[in-house]
């Protein structure tokens, strides 16, 4: 990419860290000014199990954790933040004295569903839905409204990175949020200042990943 690029640690932990590359950039509901790579926060293991132990903090003090809900790609950090949970002796409602991390599908219209064998995990369960960005948080309310649609008991959100200061009212423990991007602004398609002024855009984000222009 031609465009500027820096990266962002984590106060707490700078092994924790994203890049950042300035520019114009496209979701399928969104346009924003920055692309974040969280790619190595959640596929490299040493990493994501750094990033598991800061997510897992706000429910160090006796949540109820039955599953986690994995989005986006969160599966390996959902893996180790079960671990972290399960050592600090986190209250556990299942029988088996397991936590589960399980990711949802999509059906053939694009709708967000678990498949039979798994929704025993879901329903009446205490469930942490674990999602990579809130941007829009189209993709936030479509996790929430299927785990309400199953019967959940949602216990919290946690993100990776979440650009959404109203999110409906849902508390999201975040690891970074917009404030931490300097001039970070998000648009509505037909809202954005950087389409306004006819400045090509540099890369269209699908499924968190970049496809440059
Ligand atoms: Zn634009």
């Amino acid at each position: 990419m031609r465009h500027h690029s820096f990266s962002v640690s984590l106060a707490k932990n700078p092994a924790i860290k994203i890049n950042v590359t300035q520019g114009h950039f496209s979701t399928s509901h969104a346009h924003m000014t920055h692309y974040l790579d969280l790619n190595n926060l959640k596929t490299n293991a040493l990493i994501a199990k750094e990033v598991a132990e800061e997510l897992a903090q706000p429910y160090l003090a006796g949540a109820l954790v039955d599953t986690i809900v994995c989005m986006e790609g969160t599966e390996v950090i959902g893996a180790y933040m079960a671990e972290v949970l399960l050592d600090s002796g986190t209250l556990i409602t299942d029988e088996d004295m397991a936590i589960h991390v399980v990711i949802p599908l999509r059906n053939t219209e694009r709708k967000l569903m678990f498949p039979a064998d798994l929704q025993k995990l879901i329903s009446h369960r205490n469930i942490i839905l674990l999602i990579s960005s809130v941007s829009t948080g189209i993709t936030l309310n479509s996790a929430l409204d299927c785990l309400s649609y199953y019967g959940a008991q949602l216990v919290g959100i946690s993100a990776l990175f979440n650009a959404n200061e109203a999110s409906n009212g849902q508390k999201i423990f975040a690891m970074f949020t917009k404030n931490d991007i300097l001039g970070y602004e998000l648009f509505r398609p037909g809202d954005c200042s950087m389409c306004q002024e006819g400045q090509k855009l540099d890369g269209i984000i699908i499924h968190d990943g970049c496809i440059t222009m």
